[in-house]
């Protein structure tokens, strides 16, 4: 006989998951109904109003994909755009060769503007690019890059891309409640996130959020989206403004609850507050990172302070660190991708695990271990 799996209690300062506030995971455990119940589509309404307060977007299509972020990557790219068009496509880390992958398997061709990892997209980059490709119809590029821990100036890119027609697809999964993404007033077109990160849900959401302009494009579409599960014309029956919420796919009913109490946490401490405390948390921590003498990949003015990305010292074995901090504090930190593996850590200081404490707990333990 197999066991129950009980897994033990960590402190997630990764690149995510983070923590999960305790209300979000009472809340999962509330009661199941049916995912047309009206109780639930009531449930679905707030939900709906509380995501366009954390995008900060008066968007009718703005809903939760039932899928983790790569989902509502796929869910923008597979909407927006059509066999044939050519993406500009930004890359400062990982996430920008996602977004690559994602514009071949729609059989459109991908541009690149490549920056060095650590570093903001550049945007005369950008406009040199979409200069030489007048033909594009797309822009896409990441806020807030998970693998170096920099960000990058969306109202400046979303700018240059609407100023050469193109629509703007913006990556906000770590950015998303832990520093400002201005949807609307910036006016990105369309936009995704993730629940895990700095929202401190569980994962396997992802919210997202398209504008008029989106929403036209996806309406004149001359080939059909190629995801069933993923075309929003579809969707929009189940979550659009007005919808009359045919069925579509059966919902993940408790995750969702999860996900509905996390932005109620987040509307009662204020988006603005929320910013403001990954902020202090990050200065505590680079204090005490500097004070031992590590020093960060990004330059301070771009720097998240949701996902801190230090140098590992000379000498030091990086995974026997991170080994340590898991297995004698409980505690849970990233390591490097692509051309940093084995050269950083990634501090995680998100959501929920955003806060003096655990910047304490991290600067005494690393300190211990470094000694
Ligand atoms: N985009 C960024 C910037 C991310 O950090 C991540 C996950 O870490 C993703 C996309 C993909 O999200 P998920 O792992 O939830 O599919």
């Amino acid at each position: 006989m197999t066991d129950s799996f009980h897994p033990p209690k960590r402190v997630l300062m990764g690149p995510g998951p983070s923590d999960v506030d305790p209300r979000v995971l009472e809340a999962m455990a509330r009661p199941t109904i049916g995912h047309l119940d009206p109780l639930f589509v009531t449930m679905m309404d707030e939900l709906k109003g509380m995501l366009q307060y954390a995008f900060r977007t008066r968007n009718a299509l703005t809903l939760p994909v039932s899928a983790p972020g790569s989902a509502g990557m796929e869910t923008a790219f597979v909407n927006l755009v059509e066999p044939g068009d050519t993406v500009i496509v930004c890359q400062n880390g990982v996430f920008g060769g996602r977004m690559k992958e994602n514009v071949e398997r729609c059989g459109a061709t991908p541009v690149m503007v490549e920056d060095e990892w650590g570093r903001p997209v550049d945007p005369q980059k950008l406009e040199d690019a979409l200069k030489a490709h007048p033909e594009a119809r797309t822009v896409a590029f990441v806020q807030a890059e998970t693998s170096t821990g920099a960000e990058s100036d969306t109202r400046t890119l979303v700018e240059i891309a609407h100023r050469h027609d193109c629509l703007a697809i913006v990556d906000t999964v770590t950015a998303l409640g832990g520093t400002p993404v201005e949807t609307d007033a910036w006016g990105i077109d369309a936009v995704y996130s993730g629940s895990q990160k700095c929202l401190s849900c569980t994962p396997g959401l992802s919210p997202v959020s398209f504008s008029e302009a989106a929403v036209a494009r996806i309406r004149n579409r001359k080939h059909k989206v190629q995801s069933w599960f993923l075309d929003l014309n579809l969707v929009m029956g189940y979550w659009g403004e007005g919808a009359k919420r045919a069925y579509h796919h059966t919902a993940p009913i408790n995750a969702l609850y999860g996900l509905h109490e996390a932005l109620v946490l987040l509307q009662a401490e204020g988006i603005e507050n929320a910013w403001a405390r990954h902020r202090r948390n990050h200065e505590a921590l680079r204090a005490g990172l500097e004070a031992m003498g590590l020093s960060f990949v990004v330059a301070p003015e771009h720097r998240l302070p949701q996902l801190n990305a230090v140098r590992v010292p000379e000498g030091v074995d990086e995974a026997a660190v991170r080994g340590a901090l898991l297995d004698d504090y409980g505690i849970e930190i990233g390591a490097g991708l692509g051309p940093l593996a084995g050269r950083i850590w990634r501090i995680g200081l998100m959501g929920y695990a955003s806060n003096p404490r655990n910047v304490y707990l991290l600067l005494g333990a690393l300190e211990a271990i470094l000694a």
